[in-house]
């Protein structure tokens, strides 16, 4: 009997003491209750696809490449090289000339078959135009539609003709040995307008071509591919600074060349060539 109390008590005893060895470690505080993200379907707030095609100003400004050009010349028109026009820039300091839009039709090298002997600009002396050269007596043409400013001999110029275009440009026909055309004359682009020489300061019979803005000459490599004779197909973006005009070209957005995008469907457009 004693020894039956006796196993009971060890046995007793080491049950005790094998719950008490694997009695659990108190547990280490949790971290926060992690939130559950509501799976409710929330409602997107409907889109608006009328940004596909944005109303820029600049995209008004482009639709003609013809501007409101000043035609009634005055004499100082007549007789100087840079001369401003009233009509441009008067909205804001910037005109937009999208070559792109100009039709095939409208637009000339202004030397047909001409090269470049010399470029615009350069670092000894500043070439305010390019020279371009065939042989004497060639035909230049108007390389745009537009009206005759000037025309007549100008010191190192020669004989001169400035045509003033409806795109906003001007350009410059230079040492020409005979001039075909008077101020006023509207000429058309591809026009006999002079022809090649080598009056006032050149060293040869060539074409001495420039290309302004508001009296401001820029580079006519920004215009014309020389290489090719074609007119570029870029946006010109032209900012008044004081009395300077700064023209840079830029490439095409989508929605400034000659197509225009069309809804397909409520949500898709095409373009249309
Ligand atoms: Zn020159």
């Amino acid at each position: 009997m004693t020894s039956k109390i006796h196993n009971s008590i060890l046995i007793l005893s080491l049950i005790l003491f094998a719950s008490c060895r694997t009695q659990k470690p108190t547990p280490r505080p949790t971290s926060p209750e992690t939130v559950d993200f509501p799976t409710a379907n929330i409602p997107l707030p409907a889109m608006d696809f009328n940004f596909i095609l944005p109303e820029t100003p600049e995209l008004t400004m482009s639709h003609s490449p013809r501007k409101d050009i000043t035609e009634a010349l005055t004499p100082h028109d007549k007789s100087q090289i840079a001369v401003k026009d009233p009509k441009l820039f008067k909205e804001n300091n910037t005109e937009i000339i999208n070559l792109s839009l100009i039709p095939s039709g409208e637009y000339a090298f202004p030397l047909p078959n001409g090269n470049v002997i010399s470029p615009y600009g350069g670092r000894r002396r500043h070439h305010s135009g390019v020279d371009i050269k065939t042989c004497a007596n060639d035909t230049i043409v108007s390389a745009f539609d537009g009206i005759v400013r000037m025309a007549k001999p100008f010191a190192a110029y020669g004989n001169v003709i400035i045509v003033r275009h409806y795109n906003g440009l001007e350009t410059i026909y230079s040492h020409n040995s005979k001039n075909l055309v008077k101020p006023g004359d509207r000429v058309l682009a591809g026009q006999p307008i002079a022809l090649t020489g080598q009056t006032g300061r050149a060293t040869t019979e060539h074409l001495h071509f420039e290309t302004r803005i508001n009296g401001v000459h820029f580079n006519p490599n920004i215009i014309f591919n020389m290489a090719k004779r074609e007119l570029r197909s870029k946006c010109l973006v032209c900012t008044q600074k004081g009395n300077n005009v700064i023209v840079k070209s830029v490439d095409l957005l989508p929605h400034q060349k000659k197509g225009s995008y069309v809804p397909a469907s409520p949500d898709k457009w095409v373009y249309n060539e």
